[in-house]
């Protein structure tokens, strides 16, 4: 680890001390509960006892506790947001002074962490990629005593190339700022996630969500795995219930049945193959990049124009083709059998 890491000279001066939002429950756990002005009765339209005229447990301590144990990882080392999008913002909100100071992306990459500095006035500094998709370390490492977040995205979007665990170490040993990994992809990629590193870390952070291999983008889960300070700092500084009744209770169900997640992601992985080997024999095809997620990038002889005619007959990609390293480019999301199929026969017709 980096030997000066200093969280507290990290965080915002005006958060170091923040004196966070206090209902009576938690000084009180069992009782009736007169405290909070909800609703005594239960809401209209549901036919079954719902609890949802009551506020959600803002320590979200069952989800967390079902977390613990899926990913190996304690519960003080997990933060739960209104999806990762929300642990994104959260994070820059810590450690960035709006008008100040300043974080580092790679693109090509996701474009929440610049929406989300930009809403923060929060400068962004950019250190591309390799024109392989490989990270620039040397450069990163260099140029990390500029700001005070890196993000990283790992397999990354939307080149869905996964970076070199050594390569990260080696980013995570040399610097003082914090190191965010995205690894949304993380359940469909072939390398292991960095959480066992938590504990020698205390620069990392980590975000996963239950929107892509769990099928839930519509209950909007994320996770941020981190020290226990930097979580208690998380817990905060949030709204006091950020994560929903309805999507704790979700959640909750999809962690017992993780046998099938997994099943799920095999056959999404299986389909990603044999799309990959028909999109590899179309004439419009230039190149594929090998894939680490549940997504392809591929490079295409005309890619607005296949990226248009497409959308005419009812199909949407991503057109990436804009952005750096990533020319003639669309990003397609892997589908059902069915429709992979009628994508790769919708692109032999046009
Ligand atoms: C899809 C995606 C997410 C998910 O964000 P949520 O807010 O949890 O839905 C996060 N990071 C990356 C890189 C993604 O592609």
């Amino acid at each position: 680890m980096a030997d000066s890491f200093n969280l507290l000279s990290l965080v915002r001066p005006n958060l170091r001390d923040l004196k966070p939002y206090r209902s009576a429950r938690d000084d009180f756990k069992e009782g009736m509960l007169l405290d909070a002005n909800e609703n005594p009765y239960e809401p209209f339209g549901e036919n079954e006892t719902t609890g949802l005229n009551r506020y959600p447990d803002p320590h979200f301590s069952a989800l967390r506790d079902a977390i613990s144990s899926y990913r190996n990882v304690k519960p003080e080392h997990i933060f739960l947001g209104n999806g990762s999008d929300e642990a994104i913002d959260l994070l820059i909100r810590l450690v960035c002074e709006p008008g100040k100071d300043a974080l580092m992306i790679t693109p090509p990459t996701y474009g929440m962490y610049k929406v989300s500095a930009d809403i923060h006035n929060v400068t962004v500094v950019e250190y591309p990629l390799k024109p392989d998709f490989s990270l620039d370390k040397s450069d990163i490492i260099e140029k990390s005593k500029d700001v005070k977040i890196i993000f990283l995205c790992s397999p990354n979007n939307p080149t869905s190339n996964s970076f070199d665990s050594k390569e990260l170490k080696e980013i995570l040993d040399n610097v003082n700022c914090l190191v965010v990994v995205d690894e949304a992809y993380i359940d469909f990629s072939s390398k292991a996630s960095l959480t066992p590193l938590l504990d020698s870390y205390p620069n990392l952070v980590i975000l996963q969500t239950l929107s892509k291999a769990f099928g839930l983008a519509g209950i909007r889960l994320g996770m941020a795995f981190g020290s226990e300070e930097i979580i208690q700092y998380l817990m905060k500084i949030k709204p006091p219930y950020n994560v929903n009744a309805l999507t704790q209770q979700i959640a909750l169900n999809a962690f017992k049945s993780v046998d099938k997640v997994a099943e799920r992601i095999s056959s999404i992985l299986e389909s990603r193959k044999k799309l990959e080997s028909e999109l590899a024999e179309l004439p419009s095809v230039l190149k594929i990049h090998p894939s680490d997620a549940n997504f392809l990038l591929v490079q295409f002889k005309d890619a607005d124009g296949t990226y248009q005619k497409l959308a005419k007959n009812g199909i949407i990609v991503r057109n990436r083709s804009n952005q750096l390293h990533c020319e003639g480019c669309l990003r397609i999301t892997v589908g059902t059998e069915e429709e992979n199929s009628e994508l790769i026969s919708t692109l032999k017709s046009l």
